[in-house]
């Protein structure tokens, strides 16, 4: 793992992403000492992902539980042993975890629509944030998420784990150094059969909208990431509703188009009716093209020399350990990760659903 984690810090410096500083700006977060993290949120993500990333890792130490349902506790606790009883909190005494100083950091797992509500309340606890992807359900939430951040002096991540990835660091290596001429159209498509018809993801409060939050954002992120650009403009439409009672509050599918500097085309479609994850990009010398791209992997990519042959991850382990120095380190988080990479996309996304809506061109 240490290894992997050198190659990681290698990959990122080489990319030019910041790094963290070592040295006299760390502060009282000691190196050989794991950070303290409290899971807000025990749901498929939280006890699937971020919990084996928690087992894997020695940067960081599960101290606390944030849930509505008891129930869960002892599970977590025979997992993690060494939680105290005194760092369970429901959601309802959420605020006393303000006072847990072996909690550094919380991870909230929770419904998109609970993110602003809980890194808010986080925030005042005095207590740093990772929030889980899409960063809200609005703009204005967004907006104020990272202001109560900023007053309260805590970092806010989102849980952008491809930024950790191999295959999507190497994509992003590729459209920066134009490993094959310029890219000149794209075209990203994520969605999945959606189970459940009870479940959040298909209600508008809790979820901001249907598949364009939950996975389309994985699309509109690569194209960012991959360019290396921000977009100008978006045109977008709905797509045929074939089931009026299962999506009566979200979108079933959506297609989009936005337009980038220096005249290039990003195509997207999302859609809870159908399993596709796939990104294109034609480039001046050829094309690369991955495909799983973003799910748990493993992942697949080909570019005009081949196969993309690189090692396969577990994304959270990286996601978690590559954070880690990050939140030691006294700097800022860069941006690429954090809640101003949240609020880019989520003002894409309200852009896309605006243009969907008023069937006009949306400028960015
Ligand atoms: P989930 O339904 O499995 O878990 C949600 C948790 O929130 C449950 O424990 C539930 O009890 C709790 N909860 C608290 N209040 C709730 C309420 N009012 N309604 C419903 N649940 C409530 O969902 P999940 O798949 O774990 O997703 C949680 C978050 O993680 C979402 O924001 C999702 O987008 C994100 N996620 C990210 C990734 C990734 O790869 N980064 C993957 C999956 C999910």
């Amino acid at each position: 793992m240490k290894q992997r984690r050198r190659s990681f810090l290698k990959t990122a410096g080489s990319l030019g992403l910041a790094m963290p500083v070592i040295g006299p700006s760390f502060f009282n977060l000691r190196e050989d000492k794991p950070l303290g993290i409290a899971m807000v949120g025990l749901g498929s993500y939280a006890k699937n992902q971020i919990g084996v990333a928690l087992e894997n890792t020695g940067a960081w130490k599960l101290t606390g539980l944030v849930t509505g349902t008891p129930s869960k506790v002892p599970e977590w606790k025979k997992r993690f042993p060494g939680i105290k009883d005194e760092n369970i909190f429901s959601y309802e005494n959420f605020d006393k975890i303000a006072g847990a100083k072996d909690i550094d950091v919380v991870y909230i797992t929770l419904p998109n629509g609970l993110h602003a509500e809980y890194t808010i309340k986080a925030a005042k606890a005095g207590k740093h944030v990772i929030c889980e992807k899409p960063m809200a359900n609005t703009v204005e939430e967004a907006e104020a998420m990272l202001e109560a951040c900023r007053k309260a002096g805590v970092k806010l991540a989102i849980g952008y784990r491809c930024h950790f990835e191999p295959f999507n660091l190497e994509v992003m290596k590729y459209g920066r150094e134009k490993t094959f001429g310029r890219i000149n159209f794209m075209q990203t498509n994520f969605g999945f059969r959606i189970g459940d018809p009870t479940q959040w993801r298909l209600k508008k409060a809790l979820a901001g909208g249907g598949p364009l939050m939950d996975v389309g954002v994985y699309c509109i992120q690569a194209a960012r990431y991959t360019l290396g650009m921000e977009p100008v403009s978006v045109s977008a439409q709905w797509g045929p509703v074939t089931d009026p009672t299962r999506f009566s509050e979200v979108e079933e599918s959506i297609s989009w188009q936005l337009t980038f500097p220096e005249g290039v085309t990003v195509n997207g479609f999302s859609s809870y009716r159908t399993n596709v994850e796939t990104m294109f990009a034609s480039c001046d010398k050829g094309n690369f093209e991955m495909s799983p791209a973003w799910s748990y992997g493993p992942l697949k990519g080909r570019t005009p020399l081949g196969e993309m042959n690189l090692p396969v991850v577990h994304h959270q382990t990286y996601q978690m350990n590559g954070m880690a120095p990050y939140f030691r380190s006294k700097d800022p988080l860069p941006d690429h990760f954090s809640g101003v990479e949240g609020l880019r996309d989520m003002k894409i996304l309200m852009a896309i659903y605006e243009a969907a809506r008023t069937g006009k061109v949306i400028a960015l």
